[in-house]
């Protein structure tokens, strides 16, 4: 707790700062260093010893980055882009990791990152018109914060009976040991079939004696096709960035695919055709699978099709129809976030690797050795807990967050996120959230929504140095706006259709209410739009 004179209570002076940062993954380090050469006192705080955000904490094997190398990466520097050389169509955890660290060495950002450092509280000081963040490490003042705290950062472990009588070890995909884990020998049971699960299983299945799936809802996955890098590849983004950067920026999802987008109805396909594009598109793998029509995610019935050509697909790859019929999803394909794998059907061939369908029966509880399921116990060494995220606002809400007359973010988002623009929040002056609920973010590259979060928060806080401006707010009426806009164009989708963690119904309790905001080239421009006209929408005082 502040004393109200400026001391914390650890007795040591506050360090106060224009901008403090939280969290120093790829959006943090960029805030960082663009705050900083616009002559800003920008300070990042961040509870990991090092950078790397997302890939700092997800090393579970497999772990691989589903947006292809050439363009999961920061495109403010020319020089940078080009010094960097990527080795795999999609770049491994690993591979990224050492990537965010040669960009924090390379623009010595971590003198100005203060590691093992957790927020604890936010709170707005009205009279000083600052904000004070008490951390484990002392408290921070500053005229403002940036929040850089990942969409996918706060892990979600489901509460199981007996879980802390488990004999053997257990892991979080989100949360991996850095040393690594041996799995050989072992019997393992994972937990979960999302995107960590797909990337996961055929990794420790390749590793372990016997390994024990738990599926809840069975997922639908497109092979990645991942390979080295070709160097000709490379050489080209290289030359052209500037047009390919340009291209990307206009899809939808910030990124290119292999094969153009194509805007048609499946639904209006002849059977011969339908299946020729969509053969076609699963031998390049990627998203571009799902770019194969323009109605994937808007029509039911061409929804319906695609995802019966995946269903056809498992059936043609696992060798035991009764597996078959356990691994088929028979839910709206690409409403929950969309897999990419590398041999996660093939692994349920080998005669090592179980099923067990929790869909029905829930896991009942965990024993010491093992996994009960409906009255069954199935033996594993150990767990591996592959049950995804509270995503987009379980870290804003965990670090107690208190605005204007001391109001609580956790009540101001008691019906679901309001933002406006996924950059402001009415009632919390001078806070700005980086791909927060109510932007892009997870439905688009992540790096590029980052950079041009950061970018307009940059330039906002120029334009309020240059106006002598103390404060901007969202207004309560933008606020309300922009949540009905988010909620109309989600509306427009299937995306709502199903219990997928952007509608927060992977956590029970939490309010169902979709949080992304799908297209990246109209969210752009309407930020732009916001900006030059006086920041719209925000009330500057
Ligand atoms: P996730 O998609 O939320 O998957 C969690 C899994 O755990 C689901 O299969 C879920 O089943 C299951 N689960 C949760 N609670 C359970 C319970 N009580 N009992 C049984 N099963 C339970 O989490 P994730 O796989 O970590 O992925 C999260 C997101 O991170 C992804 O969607 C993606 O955006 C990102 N990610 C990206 C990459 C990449 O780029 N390659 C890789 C990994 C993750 P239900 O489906 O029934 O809820």
């Amino acid at each position: 707790m502040s004393t109200g004179d400026g001391v914390s209570s650890n007795g040591h002076e506050p360090s106060v700062h224009d901008v403090v940062v939280v969290g120093a993954g790829f959006a943090g380090m960029y805030a960082l260093y663009t705050l900083r050469g616009l002559g800003f006192d920008a300070v990042v705080v961040e509870r990991a010893d090092d950078v790397g955000g997302t890939w700092y904490w997800n090393r579970y094997p497999g772990a691989r980055c589903d947006v292809e190398s050439m363009q999961y990466s920061y495109s403010f520097d020319p020089e940078l882009e080009q010094e960097w050389e990527w080795s795999e169509r999609y770049s491994g955890q690993p591979e990224i990791l050492r990537y965010a660290n040669h960009v924090a060495d390379r623009y010595d950002l971590r003198r100005d990152i203060h590691f093992e450092t957790t927020v604890q509280r936010v709170d707005w000081d009205e009279d000083a018109c600052r904000w004070v963040l008490q951390t484990d490490r002392g408290t921070y003042r500053a005229r403002f914060v940036v929040m850089a705290t990942g969409c996918l950062s706060t892990t979600n472990v489901p509460r199981f009976d007996g879980a802390e009588t488990f004999a053997g070890p257990t892991f979080h995909t989100g949360n991996w040991p850095h040393e690594g884990v041996d799995f050989s020998g072992l019997s393992v049971g994972v937990i979960g079939t999302g995107s960590s699960a797909v990337q996961a299983i055929p990794v420790i299945a390749a590793e372990c004696r016997e390994l024990t799936v738990f599926q809840r809802t069975p997922n639908y996955t497109v092979p990645a096709r991942n390979q080295p890098l070709d160097p000709d590849e490379q050489a080209h983004w290289k030359q052209n960035y500037r047009e390919l950067r340009a291209e990307m920026f206009a899809q939808r999802a910030a990124m290119v695919q292999r094969l153009p987008d194509i805007e048609d109805a499946a639904k209006d396909l002849g059977e011969q055709e339908f299946n020729e594009r969509m053969e076609e598109r699963w031998e390049v793998g990627g998203f571009t699978f799902y770019r194969a029509f323009g109605d994937v995610v808007l029509d039911a019935e061409s929804n319906e099709r695609v995802a019966q050509f995946v269903r056809d697909k498992i059936g043609e790859v696992v060798d035991d129809p009764e597996m078959a019929a356990k691994l088929t999803p028979h839910n709206t394909i690409a409403c929950k976030r969309p897999c990419l794998d590398t041999n996660y059907y093939e692994t349920f061939n080998q005669p090592h690797v179980h099923l067990v369908d929790v869909s029905a029966t829930p896991i009942e509880r965990i024993s010491p050795a093992g996994v009960v399921v409906d009255g069954t116990e199935y033996p594993v060494d150990a767990i591996v807990y592959a049950t995804g995220f509270d995503a987009m606002t379980g870290t804003l809400l965990r670090m107690n967050i208190t605005g204007r007359g001391g109001v609580r973010l956790a009540d101001h988002w008691d019906a679901g996120p309001r933002t406006y623009l996924g950059l402001g929040v009415a009632g919390f002056p001078n806070m700005f959230t980086v791909s927060g609920p109510g932007s892009p973010s997870v439905l688009s590259n992540m790096i590029p929504s980052i950079e041009q979060h950061v970018d307009w928060i940059a330039r906002c806080l120029v334009d309020l140095r240059e106006r002598s401006t103390t404060t901007i707010e969202a207004e309560p009426d933008a606020e309300a706006y922009w949540v009905d806009h988010v909620n109309a164009v989600a509306d427009l989708t299937l995306y709502p259709t199903c219990n997928s963690w952007y509608l927060g119904a992977n956590i029970p309790g939490k309010t169902r209410v979709f949080m992304p905001l799908p297209g990246f080239p109209p969210y752009v421009e309407i930020c732009e739009d916001v900006a030059s006209d006086n920041y719209r929408g925000f009330a500057l005082a």
